[in-house]
């Protein structure tokens, strides 16, 4: 089949826009007419810097942000490497702020929201890497469910005391869309509350749900997200970082330093100081991957026209995107049953099972064959997720709603 008559709604790596690729792929072969592939580029060419420096410049002003205030960092090995890499700066950080209680054999702590399979795994990171002693899980949502499976979020209310003062805390960490889970937390949610103590030093993932809906840059101190599903192609990896982190974090030394015995040396390639130093060039960057982000960021600016800025469109369709499901999921409940709560079901990955024995393999094999692709649940929950990209166009959407209608129908005669 050709592309045209594909839907796909996979969870990542996930669609982008076709004359994205059509672009990249005459840069494939001939980028500019230079007589040289763009993978063939130096990473330290006149021209890759400045498309490395035009993406920088776009993801900053889709988030509404700028150089004064935030450094954007290309990195490589996905988000799983920020798991790490927040860890080791951050709690070198820690040291820098409060010498005196390093000195003293202290390491301070790290918290993790648990909401789903990621933030899971990150918060097992960090216990791998400073000792379960120095992480303080605030909450496990399924500690909150009668199925102790993920699909919830306790409120402020039940979790806020278990904080730990700013002070004490290098960071704390949530995942803004669990992408196996399909929780996302409502817009805000749950910034605000950790935002509340302005020491506290708030990191995100958002991987998945990045620059789909506006948020306050200026109450995080460190963001991240994988390429591969709302900005571009596999391989690279943005992170954003408050300035005055940056700054406090470079006066420990441009290269990773040994602060005291129990603050862990921060691998080079995860060392923010170096990386930003290097202006995301310490070793050879994937240009090409930077070059399909700062096409799909630039196609995202051109939509900053009607008065909205470009982020504000974009969460408006990627809302209305979501709507369109769910609300056939919820017109069909015999057949259909959404596995999060509704309060933080996320518009990004729609997860939910059919209720008749045997009939997911039915669903995916029908969508299939009429081109709606990608549908299968992740291995570990199984299930059915839509996953509804940036770079899923709203007549996909509709084809595929129309779909539940029609399956759901057909199942009800
Ligand atoms: N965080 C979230 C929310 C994800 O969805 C993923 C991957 O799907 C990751 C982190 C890990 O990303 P990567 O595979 O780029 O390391």
């Amino acid at each position: 089949p050709d592309r045209a008559s594909v839907a796909y709604f996979g969870a990542g790596p996930s669609p982008l826009p076709t004359d994205v690729l059509e672009t990249a792929a005459v840069s494939l072969i001939n980028h500019n007419n230079s007589g040289l592939s763009l993978v063939e580029q130096s990473h330290r060419s006149a021209l890759s810097g400045q498309i490395l420096q035009s993406a920088k410049d776009s993801f900053l002003k889709i988030i509404n942000a700028t150089a004064d205030t935030h450094t954007v960092l290309f990195m490589a090995g996905g988000g799983t490497l920020q798991f790490s890499a927040v860890v080791y700066n951050l709690f070198s950080l820690w040291a820098l702020k409060n010498p005196e209680r390093a000195a003293n054999g202290e390491r301070g702590f790290c918290e993790y929201l648990v909401t789903g399979g990621w933030s899971s795994k990150a918060a097992d990171e960090a216990k791998r890497l400073v000792g379960e002693e120095n992480v303080n899980v605030v909450f496990d949502s399924r500690n909150y469910s009668e199925s102790k499976k993920f699909g919830n979020i306790p409120d402020a209310g039940e979790w806020k005391g278990n904080l730990k003062k700013g002070r004490d805390s290098a960071f704390v960490y949530y995942c803004d869309n669990e992408t196996v889970d399909g929780v996302e937390f409502p817009k805000g949610t749950p910034v605000d509350t950790l935002a509340e103590d302005p020491e506290r030093i708030i990191v995100a993932d958002m991987s998945s749900n990045i620059i789909s809906r506006t948020f306050d840059a200026s109450k995080f101190g460190i963001i991240f997200a994988g390429a591969q599903k709302n900005i571009g192609s596999t391989g690279v990896t943005i992170v954003v970082i408050r300035n005055d982190i940056l700054t406090l974090l470079t006066s420990g030394g441009s290269l990773p330093p040994k602060l005291t015995p129990q603050i862990p040396v921060t691998p080079v390639m995860m060392h923010y100081p170096t990386i930003s130093k290097a202006g995301s060039l310490y070793n050879t960057l994937p240009i090409f991957d930077v070059y399909i982000a700062g096409l799909t960021l630039t196609r995202l600016l051109q939509r900053d026209e009607s008065g909205k800025t470009a982020l504000a469109q974009q969460e408006e369709e990627s809302n209305l995107k979501a709507k369109l499901l769910y609300d056939v999921l919820d017109k069909y409940s015999e057949i259909y049953h959404v596995v999060p709560a509704k309060a933080v079901r996320s518009r990004m990955n729609i997860c939910f099972r059919i209720l008749a024995p045997g009939d997911e393999a039915k669903f995916i094999k029908g969508g299939e064959e009429i081109g709606l692709v990608g549908l299968k649940g992740h291995r570990s929950v199984g299930g059915i997720r839509i996953s509804n990209y940036n770079a899923v166009a709203v007549e996909s959407v509709q084809k595929l709603a129309q779909y539940l209608e029609e399956y759901a129908k057909a199942a009800l005669r």
